[in-house]
């Protein structure tokens, strides 16, 4: 019996990359099997917490971090580190913010939603978003002017492909809040092959989802400053009680980390590649697609493939050929966000090459032949 059979699930083919409703990642054996062993142990889990800063803090150069539960949970509590610093008294009264500083400023673009809007982590820590810019943009003067307001706590930026309008300088973005006296927070969830350059930005915290590339089990990183790690970690007294990380996902990351210190990042890089471009070499049999590489536009060290669906297709629209990958046995998940201009776009770094063979056998097929009785 495979998994799926014992637990009467349906196997699926993610090619939507890290995504949160398909379960996001695939640990490696050597990773789950660090999870098992810790959750058959007690451990003191504070001295946990201080192993993994210091194993963070090793590899990144940065003074510390901690765990929580994700990064929903890392951005809720670095802006509440941000609004109580260690003050006891202030956690335990969140999410009431009386008399304390509580606007958060946040370029308008950067108002993401991965599943549910980024500013909601922001209100559940009881603080108010303060958007900057506009949609099409935020320049350093239009941040200012966001940041001079008062009650200001501090500024939360994202480093995502799912952020609109002409990119935030982010090193002159941080520069901005520490004149005007405020730390600075990045949000950088699924970037953790970036990690280094986030940190170069001088942010004083750079929050980053483990369990994405990374593929440790779900866990948030909180990586910088070391007073205002120590009072993220502080709001375990608070209202980050709910958002407490496990020890098997801690003893995870620290399993992973080892994975990736251990890669050969151009040998990664290069089987990437290998993936995509045979995929490509083959692709001109794709009746009615076009298939290019769409380097990462965040800047991460992998492409994706873009398919554009022309009017020759059968199904003659992405939205309907993302459909019909999905209503295929077993369901092929696709990323549809660019489906309005005829393209879908398929990550393959998660894939095995049967996983990608069995992708272009279904483009194949839905190619040949619409079936009449689903128009
Ligand atoms: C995935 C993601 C998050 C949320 O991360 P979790 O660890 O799943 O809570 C936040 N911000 C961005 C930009 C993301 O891509």
């Amino acid at each position: 019996m495979t998994f799926h059979q014992r637990h009467g699930l349906q196997p699926v083919i993610n090619a939507r990359g890290s995504f949160t409703p398909l379960g996001v990642s695939r640990s490696s054996p050597q990773v789950a099997h660090a999870a098992a062993e810790a959750l058959g142990q007690f451990v003191v889990m504070d001295d946990l917490q201080a192993v993994l800063s210091e194993r963070v803090a090793r590899s990144f150069g940065a003074e510390a971090a901690c765990a929580t539960h994700c990064v929903a949970a890392a951005i809720t509590l670095a802006v509440a580190a941000s609004m109580t610093g260690d003050d006891a008294t202030r956690i335990a009264a969140l999410p009431s913010t009386d008399g304390l500083p509580n606007r958060i400023v946040i370029p308008a673009g950067h108002a993401v939603d991965y599943g549910h809007p980024i500013l909601t982590d922001i209100r559940l820590a009881g603080a108010t978003p303060v958007l900057a810019g506009s949609e099409r943009g935020c320049d350093t003067a239009q941040l200012e002017a966001a940041l001079a307001a008062p009650d200001v706590a501090c500024l939360l930026l994202v480093s995502s492909r799912l952020v609109r309008g002409e990119p935030v300088d982010l090193a002159a973005a941080v520069a901005a809040a520490h004149r005007r006296g405020v730390p600075a927070i990045i949000d950088g969830a699924a970037q953790d092959w970036r990690i280094d350059a986030l940190l170069a930005t001088g942010a004083d915290l750079v929050l980053v989802s483990a369990h994405k590339y990374l593929a440790s089990p779900t866990c948030g990183l909180i990586i910088g400053r070391r007073r205002l790690v120590d009072a993220c970690r502080a709001q375990e007294r608070g209202i980050g009680r709910a958002m407490k990380p496990t020890k098997e996902a801690m003893v995870g990351v620290l399993a992973a980390l080892d994975e990736r210190q251990r890669i050969d990042v151009d040998a990664w890089r290069d089987e990437q590649q290998r993936k995509l471009q045979a995929f490509i070499a083959r692709a001109d049999v794709l009746n009615g697609l076009e298939a290019v590489e769409l380097p990462d536009p965040s800047g991460m060290p992998f492409s994706r493939l873009a398919l554009t669906v022309l009017p020759s297709h059968p199904l003659a629209s992405a939205t309907r050929l993302a459909e019909a990958l999905r209503r295929g046995e077993p369901p092929i998940w696709v990323m549809e966000h660019a489906a309005a201009d005829g393209v879908l776009i398929l990550e393959l770094v998660a894939l095995r090459d049967d996983e990608v063979h069995a992708i272009f056998e279904r483009l194949l097929q839905l190619g040949r032949a619409a079936d009449p009785g689903q128009r």
